[in-house]
């Protein structure tokens, strides 16, 4: 689970410890991280904290390495982690663009590069990408951060095609406005983008993690693929 100290990641990584998981969690934040181990830990659920700041293919295959040699194979790999900054192309520099492909695209990118082969050969796996509505349409403002996560919503199809045959299950959850420490600094502007949507207010990150859990359990068997919208509506009207 990448990006598992904070908002969407952390509800994952308590659900899924819920249900059994033991669960590894990263993030560069090591405190922020320890509170959520101790919370499962509490709560009597196995986790661990691994500290990565997610920023290239090394940063990613370290990851894996390390939580490898940690929980011994890994079953289910979440790409969560994630960066929103919004404004105007015009004034995007070339630092932000890299620094958001990097942490939205390269690093899950390679840590499938590194994960899915194991799993593949195992014939069991998940993988669940973390995208967003503002891959599934225009939205003024988003272009950055919109297009690295549609470039998630088709690296979900294609890892679908490519490990899928080998038992490994790939699937999006499409999140829309949800309130998390992350998105906290947009204020009444969060409500502003909900209200367009049929539900009309904001998701919580237990709700997003709800739809994550049952993409990460068998529950899900036959879904292959899929890009679940957890957007109250959004992109369906
Ligand atoms: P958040 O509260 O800001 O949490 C982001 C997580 O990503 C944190 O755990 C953070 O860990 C980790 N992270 C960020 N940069 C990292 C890096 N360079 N290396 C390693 N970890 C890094 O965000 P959130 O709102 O829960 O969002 C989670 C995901 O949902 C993101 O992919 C986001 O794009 C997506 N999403 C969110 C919303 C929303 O409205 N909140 C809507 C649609 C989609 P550290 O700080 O410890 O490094």
């Amino acid at each position: 689970m990448t990006g598992g100290t904070s908002g969407i990641g952390r509800a994952t990584a308590l659900a899924l410890a819920k249900l059994g998981a033991r669960v590894v969690i990263s993030g560069r934040d090591e405190a922020r991280g320890n509170q959520v181990v101790d919370q499962i830990r509490t709560a009597g659920g196995k986790a661990d904290f691994l500290g990565a700041d997610l920023r290239d293919e090394a940063s990613a295959r370290s990851l894996a390495a390390r939580t490898r040699s940690l929980a011994g194979q890994v079953d289910i790999l979440v790409n969560n982690a994630g960066i929103y900054p919004f404004g105007p192309t015009h004034e995007t520099t070339e630092q932000d663009f890299d620094q958001v492909f990097s942490v939205n695209v390269k690093t899950p990118y390679f840590l499938v590069a590194d994960l899915a082969p194991d799993m593949a050969k195992r014939g069991y796996g998940v993988i669940i990408n973390v995208t967003t509505m503002v891959a599934e349409f225009g939205m003024a403002g988003m272009s950055l951060y919109g297009s690295s996560k549609a470039a998630l919503v088709l690296l979900t199809k294609a890892w679908a095609a490519e490990y899928g045959p080998h038992g490994v299950r790939v699937n999006a959850v499409s999140p829309g406005p949800t309130r998390t420490e992350g998105s906290a600094p947009m204020g009444e502007d969060l409500e502003q983008l909900a209200a367009a949507a049929p539900a009309g207010r904001p998701g919580s990150a237990d709700e997003i993690a709800d739809a994550i859990a049952f993409l990460a359990t068998d529950r899900s068997s036959f879904v292959h693929g899929a890009v679940l919208p957890v957007d109250g509506g959004r992109v369906a009207v």
